[in-house]
């Protein structure tokens, strides 16, 4: 099997701000699997507080080259995908872009989308929300009126009691949507959180994603017992062996492909939650339709989705999930469903 990658730098609509840092850009790896006269793409990318760059992909995409260059059957992704693990510690986004190309070529090979292969309904799909990022009051009134295709709003809060009610009453001037709350561990005090989330509960906000730092379990704890609204786990669950310890501090875990390893990890950890009772986020980082479109195959197994990553870039190289009805759903086409528009 080959393997092919480039550089490619996101391009953000707006500068994403959230209650830990800033950034006009993200950079990602776009990545090829040839084999038999078919290519699987796949995608890493890598907002820099998660600690990959484009150098550690590519010196992990070296190592990988030595497994998948004598490959001969890609279909057998439980010996590759775990080998690929295998090979360094961290390296998830990178990791996601072998999982997701393989998934591609798999499903192109058997000439059906995944979420044929999984035997899931399309019906299914959930709402996708669509993040407002943290901003003045002018560009947040601006963001919330282009966010018209979407029926439920996320917001980034964390900046303070204060800050974070005016952008709340901001949003609140514009729509009644419903809007989901991710708080990126930025609340310290577990008493003005449960105090922010009971002010955010009477005003259409549905749930609250990492209100306190992950480290903080007792105080999550506490908080999970107390709370009108649901709290989803994010920056505390990462992969399938972080899903049992969020059961009794979480409602729900938020899953990313770049941060899971890709579509294999997710499967299994959607299938853990739910036997823990727990309920299922399908979230992302700025990412291009190829990963986007590789989440949006597993979306109708999920309670909410979060997959608006493309939509807030501006150079998206592929083709994939469309938006229909405020949904992101996933393509017929087979594979991830996903067709490169732009060359490089
Ligand atoms: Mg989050």
């Amino acid at each position: 099997m080959k393997l092919r990658f480039h550089l490619y730098t996101l391009e953000l609509r707006h500068a994403f701000t959230i209650a830990t840092s800033s950034r006009t850009t993200t950079p990602a790896m776009l990545l090829e699997l040839e084999h038999d006269g078919i290519t699987g793409h796949g995608e890493a990318s890598m907002p820099p507080y998660l600690g990959e760059t484009q150098a550690s992909a590519a010196a992990f995409f070296a190592r990988a080259e030595t497994l998948l260059a004598p490959c001969r059957d890609p279909f057998l992704l439980e010996e590759i995908l775990p080998a690929i693990d295998a090979l360094a510690p961290g390296n998830t986004a990178a990791k996601a872009s072998i999982d997701i190309a393989l998934h591609d070529w798999v499903g192109k090979k058997l000439a059906a989308p995944w979420h044929r292969l999984w035997g899931l309904d399309r019906a299914k799909v959930p709402l996708t929300s669509y993040t407002i990022g943290i901003d003045t009051p002018e560009m947040v009134r601006k963001k919330t009126e282009e966010a018209g295709a979407y029926r439920i709003l996320k917001v980034k809060l964390g900046r303070g009691a204060a800050a974070d009610r005016t952008l709340i009453e901001t949003i609140r001037e514009v729509t009644d949507k419903p809007i989901s709350v991710d708080a990126n561990q930025g609340w310290n005090e577990r008493e003005q959180a449960l105090e922010m989330i009971e002010w955010l509960a009477e005003r259409g906000v549905i749930f609250i994603e990492q209100p306190l730092p992950k480290e903080r379990l007792e105080d999550t704890a506490w908080l999970c017992e107390r709370t009108p609204l649901p709290l989803i786990a994010d920056e505390s669950v990462q992969r399938l062996g972080d899903v049992a310890k969020a059961a009794g501090l979480f409602h729900g875990i938020n899953i990313k492909l770049m941060k899971c390893t890709g579509l294999r990890e997710a499967h299994r950890m959607i299938t853990v939650a739910r036997a823990f009772g727990l309920k299922v986020m399908l979230g992302c980082m700025t990412e291009t339709s190829c990963a986007i479109s590789a989440a949006a195959q597993l979306s109708p197994l999920v309670d909410w989705a979060d997959l608006d990553g493309a939509l807030l870039i501006a150079n998206d190289p592929f083709r994939g999930a469309t938006v229909e009805d405020g949904k992101v759903m996933p393509s017929d086409a087979p594979g991830i469903g996903v067709k490169k528009i732009r060359a490089k």
